[in-house]
């Protein structure tokens, strides 16, 4: 018989080979009850309680880590959603504004007005659409909903101040 260490598949500790025998031991770290097959190389838990608290842990921290990247992938997507909207209106009031302003038309208000209102309104309406974080989610902190809707409206105010500065800027050169 090959003389082989084994690890004890509860904790990783090595099995101290004593007498190279199969049989049931005790793992001398995590106490489970172990079956060793040398020849195989194997180790299978014989406690099925313990076996079954280690693949309830499992489960559970399969389900932790499938909670984890759903909400980093929800956030991703309302990052991009909320920047695609933020484009959306800077450029329509853009060029509303630089409608108004050069062909002296009414039309450029309809460009204009409807996404200013926009960015009055997206913010707690967005605020509200960001994904919450799982509970004991401790890698990042969520972000509070508050806080969200105060920065949500101080990107409002810069895109609607820009989206008006810029067609003054290129009318008046
Ligand atoms: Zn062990």
């Amino acid at each position: 018989m090959e003389i082989t260490e084994l690890k004890c598949p509860c904790c990783g500790a090595d099995i101290p080979n004593v007498d190279g025998m199969d049989g049931i031991r005790f793992c001398l770290f995590c106490g489970t009850k172990l079956s060793l097959d040398y020849g195989a190389q194997e180790v299978h838990i014989v406690d099925e309680a313990k076996l079954a608290e280690i693949q309830l842990q499992n489960k559970l921290m399969d389900e932790k880590q499938a909670a984890k990247h759903e909400y980093i992938r929800n956030r991703r997507s309302w990052n991009i959603i909320t920047t695609l909207i933020y484009i959306i209106c800077f450029s329509l009031i853009a060029y509303g504004f630089y409608d108004v302003d050069v062909n002296d038309e009414m039309i450029g208000i309809v460009f204009f007005l409807f996404p200013a209102i926009m960015l009055l309104i997206l913010p707690p309406v967005l605020a509200f659409k960001h994904p919450i974080p799982p509970k004991d989610f401790d890698e990042l902190k969520a972000p509070k909903r508050g806080a969200v809707i105060a920065l949500l409206y101080f990107i409002s105010f810069v895109t609607f101040w820009f989206a008006v500065f810029l067609p003054v800027a290129i009318v008046e050169g």
